[in-house]
């Protein structure tokens, strides 16, 4: 018997046919990344990339559902983790690896050679380059994120969005901080200099915050849940999905997008829009990119 014979119960050989025909990029190796890689795998996904610049660290030992107690640290790329347990699921699947950053240029390479987008990252620098990216090249983009903040009263879940082919983006929907992104992509001595003079934003003493893996199953779930969906043809993905643990609910954004600069001026520009010049090939240049200029 197939070994999607219950994948094609649900939605068709047709639709199986689709899954292993599609190329998922996968941003972000780590907590959310590994559960979306693990069930892109099961789902019968042919042709899966990583991009992820890090290793394995110690702390991320409580979440990391693909590694193994006894991954040398340090030693283990979060690459060569995913790469390995698609081939344990899977050895038919193609599998590609980026260990390289967002922002460089074997990573856009692999973008545009990718037919779904999934960002599992953990910073609004590389999700505002992912988002911009997607827009302007029209790709279609799930954006996950996770989220457990304790100041101000418990408050934990996470959510998915859909981007790059439909109306709304992470950045009307107000899911990105534009001044921390700014802050997350700028050089060091910038990053110095500023520091020196405001001193270090909260949001960067936040880094090593609270993440539990059974929050970011959920978030992974969902999102691979609506990718299947799309990639079958099931149904629309949902544009934005908003789980709050802490009430025990799923909801779903309808409202309609807000007027927005990166919507209307980037979608579909291609190569005008610009999205290159995140790429590193100078560190010193990096800051040319003025966010605040632009509306
Ligand atoms: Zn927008």
């Amino acid at each position: 018997m197939d070994r999607f014979d219950r994948n094609i119960r649900f939605f068709g050989k047709d639709g199986q046919e689709m899954l292993r025909q599609s190329h998922l990029v996968i941003i972000g190796g780590g907590g959310l990344g590994q559960h979306v890689i693990q069930q892109a795998a099961f789902a019968g996904v042919g042709e899966i990339t990583v991009i992820d610049d890090e290793e394995l660290s110690r702390s991320n030992l409580n979440r990391y559902i693909l590694a193994r107690h006894d991954d040398p640290i340090p030693g283990t790329p979060k690459v060569e983790i995913a790469k390995r347990a698609i081939a344990s699921i899977d050895p038919s699947i193609k599998v590609n690896t980026v260990y390289a950053s967002i922002r460089s240029a074997e990573a856009f390479s692999a973008l545009r050679d990718g037919g779904v987008l999934v960002g599992c990252l953990d910073n609004d620098g590389a999700r505002l380059v992912l988002t911009e990216y997607a827009l302007a090249y029209r790709k279609p983009y799930f954006d996950l994120a996770s989220d457990i903040s304790i100041e101000g009263g418990l408050c934990y879940g996470g959510r998915v969005l859909f981007t790059g082919t439909e109306p709304g983006c992470p950045i009307c929907l107000g899911e990105i901080d534009l001044e921390q992104a700014r802050r997350d992509l700028e050089n060091d001595a910038s990053r110095k200099d500023r520091e020196a003079l405001y001193g270090v934003p909260k949001g960067l003493l936040d880094e090593g915050g609270p993440s539990v893996v059974s929050i970011n199953g959920v978030v992974a779930s969902l999102a691979v849940t609506e990718l299947i969906a799309y990639i079958t043809g099931i149904r629309n993905p949902q544009r934005f999905i908003n789980y709050r643990g802490d009430l025990a609910r799923v909801m779903c954004n309808k409202d309609a997008a807000p007027p927005c600069y990166f919507c209307e001026t980037v979608k579909g520009a291609g190569a005008s829009a610009g999205v290159e010049r995140y790429i590193q090939h100078d560190v010193a240049t990096i800051n040319a990119v003025s966010l605040s200029s632009r509306g």
